[in-house]
């Protein structure tokens, strides 16, 4: 049996931000993971450059059964808290669009860096220890691991949602918090491409790997502005991602294939240019060719030239490729998500110290917490913050 004051279940981007921020305040601490290599999915994020933060992030970004729930943590360690960190160690980084910032070189300078922190702050680090199962007793908690029994005054729960079987994601979280007796929300898979029923897919299939800037809106009318891209299995790119977090089962999603321009204004200006030119090739200067033909294919769109166009053929076309109509089938899941929607109910939890109300020295940070922030950085901004704020009591 080994004691100390503080373990953290899992060397992801909360635990080692929490684990880093403890030590430095003179708690021994140890951080127990599964895998063979701390930060797994920060190596492979924003394709292997990590896009470790975003400039705008706010409260306004995540998705949470209570959202004045981040308020707290995202003020006391903001983006740009984060950014001093990455700039203190020599990091290069760049910004995207939408100020979302990735690293120049790799994802593994984030995860060299934390551990880095990690090191100077006396963090003990087991790799390859597996979480079988908690206990409370009157020290704290007793962790059993595959290789280990620890005693611990705090456990700090940073074991992630569901995303990526492959790279250790487990329930394990989900299940200590229902073991002390907090409400967890159902999960499901987020930031996720769409598959599409058979005949979409058939439909669509040719366009695999065309991307589309649109604007893509849900049934309860959240609304981004970002590129679709069309796959071998469905939809995705950052449009379908983003939406996929305000979708449910049996929903439509609205996408505007012409978010820059007034369809019925560009008609008249074709008309009055090019009057002779046919629909199709009008549409062709402004959409790619083969998804205009697809549509053409589909019969959704009228086989005439612009200035043959009646009313209620523009009225259509408006509708067609202003509030173009797609019915997911589902998502491709966890599988290939990028995060995990519901989780640990907040409301159980200190927006301050991230401890359970119920269970005093257990605490909840990351992504297995009921917290999703949209794509663009604000998940990990959302773990910088939450084990920041962990780190100052655990
Ligand atoms: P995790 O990083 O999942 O860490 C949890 C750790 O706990 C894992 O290492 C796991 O091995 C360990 N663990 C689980 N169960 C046990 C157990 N029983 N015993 C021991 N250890 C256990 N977000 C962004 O903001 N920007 C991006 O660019 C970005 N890109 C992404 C790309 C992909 C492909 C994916 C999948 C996600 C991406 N995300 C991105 C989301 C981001 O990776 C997550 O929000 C974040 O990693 C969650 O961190 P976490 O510390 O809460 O959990």
């Amino acid at each position: 049996m080994t004691h100390v004051d503080v373990i953290v279940i899992g060397a992801g981007a909360a635990g080692l931000m929490c684990a880093a921020q403890a030590g430095y305040r003179g708690r021994q601490v140890t951080v127990l993971d599964m895998g063979k290599k701390p930060g797994r999915k920060i190596l492979i994020s924003g394709g292997g450059r990590c896009n470790f933060t975003n400039v705008n992030a706010s409260p306004a970004n995540y998705l949470c059964n209570n959202p004045h729930f981040v308020k707290s943590c995202l003020s006391r360690y903001s983006q740009h808290d984060f950014i001093e960190l990455v700039e203190r160690h020599g990091l290069q980084y760049h910004h995207k669009t939408l100020g979302q910032l990735f690293c120049d070189n790799s994802a593994q300078d984030i995860v060299d860096m934390l551990l880095t922190e990690c090191d100077w702050a006396g963090v003990n680090i087991a790799l390859r220890s597996e979480v079988l199962s908690v206990a409370a007793n009157e020290g704290g908690y007793l962790v059993q691991t595959t290789q280990e029994s620890y005693q611990c005054q705090s456990l700090v729960v940073a074991s992630g949602g569901l995303t990526m079987p492959k790279l250790g994601a487990t329930p394990i979280g989900y299940q200590i918090a229902a073991q002390f007796g907090l409400k967890v929300f159902p999960t499901t898979a987020a930031l996720v491409p769409f598959t599409l029923h058979q005949h979409d897919k058939e439909r669509f299939a040719a366009l695999a790997g065309i991307s589309i800037p649109c604007s893509i809106t849900s049934d309860n009318g959240t609304s981004f502005k970002e590129n679709l891209l069309f796959t071998h299995r469905g939809i995705s790119g950052p449009a379908v991602l983003q939406i996929s977090s305000f979708w449910r089962a049996g929903q439509s999603v609205s996408i505007n294939l012409l978010p820059d321009m007034e369809l019925k204004t560009q008609i008249q200006q074709w008309r009055e240019t090019q009057g002779q030119k046919s629909l199709k090739n009008c549409l062709a200067s402004v959409l790619p060719k083969r998804f205009v033909e697809i549509l053409y294919d589909s019969n959704l769109l009228p086989d005439a030239n612009v200035n043959q166009l009646t009313h209620r053929q523009i009225d259509e076309l408006h509708a067609t490729l202003h509030a173009w109509q797609i019915k997911p089938n589902g998502t491709e899941g966890y599988r290939t998500a990028e995060v995990t929607l519901g989780g640990v109910d907040t409301d159980e939890l200190s927006s301050k110290t991230f401890e359970a109300k119920k269970a005093p020295g257990l605490y909840f940070i990351g992504e297995v917490t009921d917290v999703t922030g949209w794509l663009g950085g604000y998940n990990f901004q959302y773990c910088w913050s939450s084990g920041f704020a962990a780190g100052q009591f655990v």
